[in-house]
């Protein structure tokens, strides 16, 4: 395997910075599953209070996130309607499924990566016993690097309230969407009743999600996380992490927005890459097969990583570990590949 010098597959590959690391060396900590460890308190309390909810709850990852909301808001032979490429039902290996007894009721996406209110609505159950009962519905915000409209999150709150189902949102990336839409994360969250937020991307901890919402849900979701085996105990050290990273590194999500931006135009001048513009963080680059198989070859050799799909798609993302100079490494990379075919 060759080396990899410029890591622009995801914003997980991020490692924690000096700072990030004094702050963990320093944490205070107790044992969390008795509720005692300080560290671990106060990420919950500050990040409730930063999302404007009830209380939140310290887990181990998105996906174990994303699955206690949907334990959470469903019992076994429920259902929740989620989109057909959402992560919570397509990349997280069937969970809520295989460990909720949760049936998924999946819906197409439309080329803006929204999905049909009609459709949404046309899915939920009548209570009738042929059927699961729908419980909730899950958005994910944002979505492949876009940043889905406020107002069709309002829509699809209005369907949701008025069948009475509850209302998830996977914000894995919830704070590129709100440093993107220059709006309070309060504002961007206040529809939902549980909210999924990753401190392992963007933000650079080295692990570790948020479950935020109403009191009911987390409690349940508190017992919920035990079952599973993602109670932590002096899990200040990891909590510390967060902290730093909610304090730090927020705001500067914008340099890697600006950074995206400059990576999609350099792209864009060849003619074969077809660049999807980026709204935060996350370039998609589509070509043949055939030029994407050697681009992909040639990338791997000089130690530029991206996440290569089939069909020649390509997935880069920007983070805290990608500057100025891995983009101008890439970019004249890209160009050499070029000027030599
Ligand atoms: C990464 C991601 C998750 C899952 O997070 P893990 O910590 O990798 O389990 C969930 N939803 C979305 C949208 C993500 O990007």
């Amino acid at each position: 395997m060759n080396i990899i010098r410029h890591d622009f597959r995801s914003d997980t590959v991020t490692r924690p910075s000096a700072g990030m690391r004094a702050a963990m060396a320093d944490a205070e900590v107790g044992d969390d599953v008795f509720g005692d460890d300080p560290s671990v308190n106060l990420l919950e309390q500050r990040m409730a209070g930063l999302v404007g909810k009830d209380a939140a709850l310290f887990v181990p990852s998105g996906t174990q996130s994303n699955l206690l909301a949907l334990m959470s808001h469903c019992g076994r032979g429920d259902e929740f309607i989620a989109g057909q490429k959402a992560h919570l039902y397509l990349n997280e290996a069937g969970g809520a499924a295989v460990l909720g007894s949760i049936q998924p009721q999946p819906i197409a996406h439309e080329p803006d990566g929204t999905m049909d209110l009609a459709a949404i609505e046309a899915a939920i159950k009548p209570d009738d016993s042929h059927f699961a009962r729908t419980r909730v519905i899950a958005l994910e915000n944002t979505f492949g690097g876009k940043v889905l409209p406020t107002a069709y999150m309002d829509a699809v709150a209005e369907i949701a309230r008025r069948h009475g189902l509850g209302l998830h949102l996977d914000g894995a990336r919830a704070f590129n969407a709100c440093v993107k839409l220059g709006l309070d994360i309060r504002d961007f969250a206040a529809t939902f009743d549980t909210v999924s937020i990753c401190l392992s991307k963007g933000l650079g901890a080295p692990v570790g999600s948020m479950l935020v919402g109403r009191a009911d849900l987390i409690a349940t979701a508190r017992r919920h996380r035990k079952m599973l085996g993602g109670g932590m105990r002096q899990a200040g050290i990891l909590a510390a992490a967060g902290l730093y990273a909610l304090e730090h590194n927020v705001a500067r999500l914008a340099e890697d927005h600006r950074r995206a931006l400059r990576l999609a135009e350099g792209l864009a001048r060849h003619a074969a890459l077809r660049v999807i513009m980026p709204e935060t963080n996350i370039v998609w680059v589509e070509m043949d097969g055939a030029l994407g198989e050697r681009l992909n070859a040639e990338l791997s050799t000089e130690g530029i990583g991206v996440l290569a799909g089939r069909y020649g798609q390509q997935r880069w993302v920007t983070h805290l570990d990608i500057g100025d100079d891995a983009v101008d490494a890439a970019l004249a990379l890209v160009d050499r590949f070029f000027s030599e075919r």
